[in-house]
């Protein structure tokens, strides 16, 4: 399961939540609210120099071509 980082807009805590996919959306860790926001920059970033692999079309374990794959690396290979 990917782990995704979150913003809350109504109190703006910033949390990792990890979730069994990416149209998951967890609710605010501080204040409970429904209205989060994934913050797939950060995400991408925090892998970007580690263990970043090419991901072949369709094969991408995260099954998400538009989030963990976007610019044909994937952070789960
Ligand atoms: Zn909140």
């Amino acid at each position: 399961m990917p782990i995704f980082e979150y913003q809350c807009q109504k109190c703006g805590a910033e949390f990792e939540k990890l979730v069994p996919n990416a149209d998951t959306k967890p609710t605010c860790e501080r204040c409970g609210a429904k209205d989060v926001e994934r913050q797939l920059s950060t995400f991408s970033a925090m892998f970007a120099g580690s263990r970043a692999l090419p991901c072949s079309d369709g094969a991408c374990p995260t099954g998400q071509p538009s989030g963990g794959c976007a610019g044909g690396e994937c952070p789960f290979s």
